[in-house]
């Protein structure tokens, strides 16, 4: 039959392509077809129904399947007025999202959207467009009155960096994607705001990215002011829905200009996009843990790449993945989309020196008595001086709680949690003891609950047995502690870091929360008192992210650059030899890399070579196991694996969380190509593998994994 004839023979219906929010393992991957009477442009939103369930979807790119009868086509239920269809690009980002991390379209382009769209009926979403252009008429209004904050005359070293990027944008080919490597206080942000400048100047919208939820209202500030006026929103889970919708579409609109948010915003609709920057890029925030485990970094370098604008990653401590690609001798065949252009900032605005870093050889130092070994005497001493001159300390030990685990010395009782592979941590201020895994929490009990005796003491210690042994030691001093606990509820966090800049607080003990962008002016000095454990860890990005930490909280101390003179970064080790600490002792981010670039290299590991993770969790190891072991049988049999290497299964680090037995197995390939070859054939036979797995309860894969 004919085309026209066949077309003629019908209504006048249209086929459209719709992803729905169905999640792999239902089997439907890819967008399906339904029929509507108006033809709708694709990134349309609509509502469909899906057996007897009505959802939202959107109109995907692409030619339906003309084969199939019309009649076996359902219609869309209807079109969601006055929201403009997204674009072809955001559809091919989503698209290639999907791809990459192995979800279905419609999952992921679902679940990147404001959650609150889905819920909203048309007069609500009309009355919500009809506030979004009230507010964005105030918001020209504003920039009317605005008067910008002065700008600060650039350094020669941010010339430097802007004039390259200048000649990198008048050159009419894509930009390739930029490392601006600069240690902390260098002055990357100055560059950020410029370079954001320059897009807006052009009336293009610019994206902000940064590692985590906290560090928002911090850099927001600062691109408020220098932008007054301008319309700015963030996006971020820590808002409320309705927040977000609103955010999200002022985006879609166009009418925001600076979107800045964590991880999801990479996929904010931004029509006239011109501009991404990603801080912090190194941050293991930006990779998405659950779901789509989608690396944000990555992906925003795909998104300017495919918009031909520039991306810029900014860190002091690059990830050894971006590091790679911005050397001169790296292979541009190894990455897809070509070398990185490196731009440094080599100092500290101001010329302030970093910190020096002195390591305490563990071995040596004296412990007076009745200190313990994470407050040596040296240690007090420092923190002493800094009390008499009204200096700040910072004092950084990444494991919560007081004691990690209770013991009774009599029958070798631990305090174990019944659910999972882990000790449950011994929390003083509410007298709980709790498992970090599942969140089991019980009274910490008055005696060894298997032999009675009474006497039962922590092992090791935890920020909250910290800060209680400063208090004993430093007595006047005034302590406050920032980790997780301390933070739980809303505008804890602000109030305590509003506590430390106003100089109510002499020392701050805290986890890695801590040492993440907070400008702190008054520190002068920033002891880790026990970071070797990262040293012999079986996850072999572990040095590279302790490297990272101690820098950032180096960065801590002397922000100010009159007192970065007598500013100290203390390390306590049992390894003073380490080469981690020699490097970390001469600031010297690039000779680190550099040997930690070979050692992957010689090892196989990334960036060298790509990884993905196959893990499945079941009732008992044996299930689990069992559908890894048939899942590599299935693998070595298509002709894709002769590419990679499938390693055996292994229980993970922390096998049995809440009575689930976790197993993961490795696959390795030298070429990204070659594993996604393998994963696209492989993984879609395992939905029908699992159903053969009795106490199977999940499987997922991880797609260039942070931790294996
Ligand atoms: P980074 O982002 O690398 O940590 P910032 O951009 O925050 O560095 O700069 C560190 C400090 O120096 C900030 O207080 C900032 O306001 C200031 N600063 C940055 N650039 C300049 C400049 N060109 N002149 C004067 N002060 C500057
Ligand atoms: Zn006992
Ligand atoms: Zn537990």
């Amino acid at each position: 039959m004919s085309e026209a004839a066949f077309s003629e023979a019908q209504p006048p219906q249209h086929r459209l392509r719709v992803a729905v929010d169905a999640p792999q393992h239902s089997g439907i991957s890819a967008p399906l077809d339904y029929l509507s009477e108006q033809a709708l442009p694709p990134g349309s939103l609509v509502r469909v129904p899906l057996g007897r369930r009505e959802l939202m979807g959107i109109v995907w790119p692409g030619e339906p399947d003309a084969s199939t009868e019309p009649a076996a086509l359902r219609p869309i239920l209807g079109c969601m007025e006055g929201i403009p269809p997204l674009s072809a690009a955001w559809c091919s980002l989503v698209e290639f999202a999907a791809r990459y991390y192995q979800r279905s379209i419609g999952e992921l382009a679902l679940s990147v959207l404001p959650p609150q769209l889905r819920e909203l009926d048309a007069a609500q979403l009309k009355m919500r467009l009809k506030k979004l252009d009230k507010w964005a008429a105030e918001q020209a209004r504003a920039a009317a009155d605005a008067s910008p904050a002065q700008k600060p005359e650039l350094s020669p070293a941010q010339a430097e960096v802007l004039g390259q990027l200048d000649a990198l944008l008048a050159s009419a080919k894509a930009p390739p994607p930029l490392l601006l490597y600069g240690v902390t206080g260098s002055g990357k942000t100055e560059v950020y705001l410029r370079a954001a400048e320059h897009a807006l100047s052009q009336g293009r919208q610019v994206l902000v990215l940064v590692p985590e939820i906290n560090l928002t209202p911090q850099l927001e500030a600062r691109f408020a002011e220098r932008f007054a006026g301008r319309a700015i929103v963030s996006l971020h889970s820590g808002l409320t829905p309705a927040q977000r919708l609103r955010h999200w579409l002022a985006a879609h609109a166009g009418q925001a200009e600076l979107v800045l948010g964590t991880r999801l915003a990479v996929f904010a609709s931004m029509p006239r996009l011109g501009l991404i920057v990603v801080d912090e890029e190194h941050d293991p925030s930006y990779k998405q843990q659950d779901g789509a485990r989608y690396s944000a970094r990555d992906l925003a370098v795909y998104r300017a790449h495919q918009l031909k604008i520039p991306v810029m990653l900014g860190s002091a401590t690059p990830s050894l993945e971006s590091w790679q690609k911005a050397q001169a001798a790296s292979p541009p065949a190894n990455t897809v989309r070509g070398r990185y252009k490196l731009l440094r900032l080599p100092e500290r605005i101001g010329g302030g020196a970093m910190p020096r870093v002195r390591l305490f050889d563990m071995k040596t130092l004296p412990l007076s008595k009745g200190v313990t070994t994470a407050l040596t005497t040296p240690l007090l001493e420092a923190l002493r001086k800094r009390l008499e001159r009204g200096e700040q300390s910072l004092i950084f030990l990444n494991r919560r709680g007081y004691a990690p685990v209770l013991h009774c010395a009599e029958c070798n009782w631990k305090s174990d949690c019944p659910h999972c592979s882990a000790w449950r941590v011994f929390h003083k201020g509410d007298r709980t003891l709790r498992c970090h895994h599942c969140g089991f929490t019980q009274r910490v009990p008055s005696e060894c609950p298997t032999c009675g005796n009474q006497d039962i003491a922590p092992l090791g210690r935890g920020t909250e047995r910290l800060e209680e042994q400063l208090q004993e030691q430093l007595p006047g001093a005034r302590v406050l502690r920032i980790d997780a606990d301390s933070t739980k509820l809303k505008g804890e966090l602000e109030a305590q870091l509003h506590a430390v800049h106003s100089g109510e607080v002499d020392i701050v003990v805290g986890t890695q929360m801590v040492t993440k962008g907070h400008d702190f002016r008054r520190i002068t000095l920033v002891a880790a008192v026990n970071p070797d454990g990262a040293l012999f860890s079986s996850d072999f990005r572990a040095p590279e992210r302790l490297f990272a930490l101690l820098m950032q909280a180096g960065g801590r101390a002397g922000r100010d650059a009159e007192q970065a003179a007598r500013s100290e970064m203390w390390v306590q080790t049992w390894h003073p030899e380490h080469a981690l600490y020699k490097a970390l002792a001469r600031h010297d981010y690039e000779a680190f890399a550099q040997s930690q670039l070979a050692e992957r290299e010689s090892a196989g590991l990334p960036p060298f070579a790509h990884l993905a993770l196959l893990r499945a969790e079941g009732r008992t190891a044996e299930a689990a196991k069992g559908f890894l072991d048939a899942a590599s049988r299935w693998a070595r049999s298509l002709p894709e694996a002769d590419a990679v290497l499938i390693y055996p299964s292994i229980p993970m680090s922390v096998a049995r969380v809440a009575n689930v037995e976790r197993m993961q197995m490795l696959v390795e390939a030298s070429s990204r190509s070659a594993l996604q070859r393998l994963l696209w054939h492989w993984l879609p036979e395992l939905h029908a593998l699992k159903r053969e797995h009795k106490g199977l309860l999940r499987w997922a894969v991880d797609v260039d994994p942070l931790a294996i």
